[in-house]
């Protein structure tokens, strides 16, 4: 399989920017790429970009948000949502960061996986949008997208990754994340996916279309009754 060319045709057919893709764009550094992502756990960008936005507006580094208070930082990360639990969560590892990395965020898989409330996704997400090393961030998109696609048959991201890395050449790990996220949003959707449309329709073997063409009918169906 040429994967290669595969993430070639995803990337040629996508428009939008996914929230991290835009914040490694504009080289925004590892400690604000390290809370977004936890911000975004369970979140829509839009929300995720909101939040992350008017609490870096408030607070700058890891020193301010270690010391901010709790209630401060819940008003402004509230549209990531689950925000009394996430300001806990950032509040202590900008303690930790602070305390114990000097205030500036480690780029090494271990150590990120050490921070109260970070996995493999937030971690490998650091290590991809924040230092540009190799990983494969595993989110609901890549490990859906990479299942349909028959590159893997697993039932979590975390053995996705492991089947991923195993089967992907590492050249290419950088991408994934990046292309599938958007992917998933724009085109491979969780319901109704646009196959018509889909730049991998002729090497995807999940074919959607009666699946959808039948909804279709039962929606209309529904309406002129
Ligand atoms: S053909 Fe359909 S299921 Fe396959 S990758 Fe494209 S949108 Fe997803």
């Amino acid at each position: 399989m040429d994967f290669q060319e595969i993430l070639d045709n995803v990337e040629a057919k996508l428009t939008g920017e996914a929230h991290l893709d835009e914040l490694a764009r504009k080289r925004q550094d590892p400690f604000k790429i390290l809370i977004s992502t936890i911000l975004s756990a369970r979140t829509k960008d839009a929300n995720t970009r909101e939040a992350t936005k008017k609490l870096f507006s408030r607070y700058k580094d890891p020193h301010e948000i270690a010391n901010a208070p709790v209630p401060e930082l819940e008003k402004l990360i509230y549209n990531a949502g689950f925000y009394r639990v996430k300001s806990r969560r950032i509040k202590e590892v900008a303690q930790i960061i602070e305390n114990e990395y000097q205030g500036i965020v480690p780029d090494d898989k271990k150590d990120l996986l050490s921070l109260p409330g970070v996995g493999a996704k937030t971690a490998n997400c650091v290590l991809v949008y924040a230092f540009k090393k190799p990983a494969i961030p595993v989110d609901t998109h890549v490990h859906r997208i990479s299942n349909r696609l028959g590159w893997v048959q697993t039932k979590v991201p975390e053995i996705t990754e492991k089947k991923l890395m195993e089967i992907v050449p590492k050249g290419e790990w950088i991408r994934i994340n990046r292309l599938f996220v958007r992917f998933g949003q724009e085109i491979c959707l969780p319901n109704n996916p646009k196959c018509k449309i889909c730049p991998l329709n002729d090497v995807c073997p999940k074919d959607f279309s009666m699946e959808i063409a039948l909804k279709e009918k039962k929606r209309k169906k529904n309406l002129n009754q």
